[in-house]
C-alpha cells in the first residue's frame, strides 16, 4: 500500500498569490476513467515524488489535477502573444493548468503543470483537450531534448483520460504533466505591458528575476538586467537547436520562455537531410519558423519582451529604447559565439585554434552538407570515425565525396579528438518516423514501441546492438514530413 502523495506533499502557489492578475483560479475537467500511460520515474524522483504512489488512482489523480492536496490553488495562466507576426493580446491556458510549484532535489521551484485538463476561460472557442499522440510526442521529444543537454520543460507523465477527443478523426484524449522551472514566457510580459499597469509589470520582472536569475535582484536596473539574462538565455538556447538540427516549428512569442527551456512541442521535428528551408509544419505555409529563420525570430522575440519591457527600464521613454537596443545589439554576437563553440566541439576540435581556420571549416562543413543533403546526425556521428583513420562511411553519404574529401584534410591537420566528438553528436535522435511509428501504435492501445522508443533517445550517445534502425535516416517511401500543432 503507498501513502496518498495528497496527504504528504504541497502545491506552492507563488505565482498565483504574486501576480493574481495573471492568474485565473480554476479546476482539471473530471477524469474518472482516467489510466496512467507512462511514468517517467527518473523525474519523479528528482521532484520527491514516490513513482509508486504516483502509480496509484490517488496519484493519477494528481497527475491529471482530478485530486490535489489541500491548499493547492490551480490556475490558468494569462498570457498574450505574437503568433506567427500577427499580436494576439489574449491567448492563455486555452486548456493547461498551473497545478502549482514543488520544491526540486536541488532545492529549486519546479511548476507541476496539465496541458489537455479541459477548458478554461481562454479556451477561444478550443475543446481544451489533448490527444494521446501529441501528447506522447511531447514527452518523447522533451525526453530527448533534456538528454541531449539541451534545457527544456519535461514530461512528468501521460495519463489516457478515457474520454474521446474529435480532430480529424476521433481520437483518445489525454493529459500531458509537464515540468518547468516556470511557465512564464515573452507573452506574458506582453499581457502584463498591455494592461498598462507598469506596477505589475514590474512585479512580474521581479517574480521572473527570483525564479530564475536571483543574483540580478540587486541590480541597478533590474529589468535591464532580466532583458540581458533573457536574451544570454535564449541566444544560447537557439544555439543549442541549430547544433543539433531541431525545428521547434512554433515559435510564437507565448511559446517562448523567460528560463532560456523550449517549451511547447507541437509540429517540432529532428531535420534529417541538412537544409536550412526545413519546414514540418503543417499551417508554417511561408516558412517562418524554418530551421535557418530560427535565430532570427528568436531576435524577433527578444525584440518584443524589450518592448513590454520598455516602461520598466527608464522613466525617459528615448532612454528606455536606447538601452534595450544595447542589449539587443548584443544578441547576434551572443547567438554566433554560442553556435561556433558548439560546433568546434562537434568536430572535436581544441579551443585555442586560429579563430579565422576553425571559423571557415565550421561554415564549409555546413555549406557541404547543405549542397549534398546529407543526413545531418549520422554525418556528424560517423565522421568521428574519420578522425580514427576510416573515412569509408562518411564519403558514402556523398554522392560526390571529393569536396568532403579536401574539407577533411584540413580538417584533420587541426588533430580532432574522435572520443570527444562521440560524447556530444547523438547516435539516436527522436526521428520523425520512429516518432511516428510509436505514436501510431500507441494510439491503437500498444506502447511497446514508444517505450522502447523513448528508453533509446534518452541514452543518445551510446551505440547499442540491435538499435541500427533507430540511428537511419527515414527510409525514401517515409517521404515529406508534415506535423499539426494545437493538436
Ligand atoms: P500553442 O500553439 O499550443 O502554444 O497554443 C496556442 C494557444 O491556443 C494557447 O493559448 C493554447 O492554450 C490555445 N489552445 C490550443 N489548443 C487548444 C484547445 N484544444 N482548446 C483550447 N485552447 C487551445
Ligand atoms: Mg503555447
Amino acid at each position: 500500500m503507498s501513502v496518498a502523495l495528497q496527504s504528504t506533499m504541497t502545491l506552492g502557489n507563488h505565482f498565483a498569490t504574486e501576480l493574481p492578475e495573471l492568474a485565473v483560479p480554476w479546476q482539471a475537467a473530471e477524469f474518472p476513467d482516467a489510466r496512467l500511460l507512462v511514468l517517467n520515474e527518473p523525474l519523479a524522483a528528482e521532484l520527491g515524488l514516490d513513482p509508486a504512489s504516483l502509480r496509484s488512482p490517488a496519484g493519477v489523480g494528481l497527475l491529471t489535477g482530478n485530486l490535489l492536496p489541500d491548499g493547492a490553488t490551480p490556475v490558468a495562466q494569462a498570457y498574450a502573444g505574437h503568433q506567427f507576426g500577427g499580436y494576439s493580446p489574449r491567448l492563455g491556458d486555452g486548456r493547461a493548468l498551473l497545478l502549482g510549484e514543488v520544491v526540486d532535489a536541488h532545492g529549486a521551484l519546479r511548476d507541476i503543470h496539465l496541458k489537455g485538463s479541459g477548458v478554461t476561460p481562454f479556451a477561444r472557442g478550443g475543446d481544451g483537450l489533448a490527444a494521446v499522440g501529441p501528447m506522447l510526442r511531447e514527452y518523447v521529444v522533451s525526453e530527448a531534448m533534456h538528454a541531449l543537454g539541451i534545457p527544456t520543460t519535461r514530461a512528468l507523465a501521460v495519463t489516457a483520460t478515457g474520454q474521446d477527443v474529435y480532430r480529424e478523426t476521433v481520437l483518445p484524449g489525454a493529459v500531458l504533466t509537464r515540468v518547468a522551472s516556470s511557465h512564464l514566457r515573452v507573452g506574458s510580459f506582453q499581457y502584463a505591458a498591455a494592461t498598462g499597469d507598469v506596477n505589475l509589470l514590474r512585479r512580474l520582472a521581479a517574480h521572473a528575476i527570483d525564479r530564475h536569475y536571483p543574483h540580478l535582484a540587486d541590480a541597478e536596473n533590474p529589468s535591464l538586467a532580466l532583458l540581458q539574462a533573457v536574451t544570454d538565455a535564449q541566444a544560447s538556447l537557439i544555439a543549442q537547436w541549430m547544433l543539433v538540427g531541431f525545428v521547434h516549428g512554433v515559435m510564437n512569442t507565448d511559446n517562448m520562455t523567460i528560463s532560456g527551456e523550449t517549451i511547447d512541442y507541437g509540429p517540432c521535428a529532428f531535420m534529417d537531410a541538412f537544409d536550412p528551408a526545413s519546414v514540418y509544419s503543417s499551417i508554417d505555409l511561408g516558412g517562418r519558423y524554418a530551421f535557418g529563420a530560427q535565430p532570427l525570430v528568436g531576435e524577433w522575440n527578444l525584440a518584443r519582451l524589450a518592448e513590454a519591457l520598455l516602461p520598466t527600464l527608464d522613466d525617459d521613454t528615448e532612454q528606455a529604447i536606447s538601452l534595450a537596443q544595447d542589449v539587443l545589439g548584443m544578441y547576434r554576437d551572443q547567438y554566433n559565439a554560442a553556435w561556433f563553440a558548439g560546433m568546434l566541439v562537434k568536430l572535436g576540435l581544441a579551443e585555442g585554434l586560429d579563430d579565422e581556420v576553425t571559423t571557415r571549416l565550421c561554415t564549409d562543413v555546413i555549406e557541404l552538407l547543405q549542397v549534398s543533403r546529407v543526413d545531418y546526425t549520422g554525418f556528424f556521428r560517423r565522421l568521428s570515425a574519420v578522425a580514427r583513420g576510416d573515412a569509408s562511411e562518411v564519403r558514402a553519404l556523398f554522392a560526390d565525396p571529393g569536396p568532403f574529401d579536401i574539407w577533411a584534410e584540413r580538417w584533420l591537420s587541426l588533430s580532432p579528438d574522435p572520443d570527444a566528438m562521440d560524447a556530444v553528436n547523438p547516435v539516436y535522435i527522436p526521428r520523425n518516423h520512429l516518432v511516428e511509428e510509436a505514436l501510431a501504435a500507441a494510439t491503437e492501445g500498444d506502447l511497446a514501441p514508444f517505450e522502447q522508443l523513448v528508453a533509446v533517445v534518452t541514452d543518445p550517445y551510446t551505440p547499442r546492438p540491435g538499435l541500427e534502425r533507430y540511428a537511419d535516416p527515414a527510409p525514401d517511401t517515409f517521404g515529406p514530413y508534415r506535423t499539426f500543432c494545437g493538436t
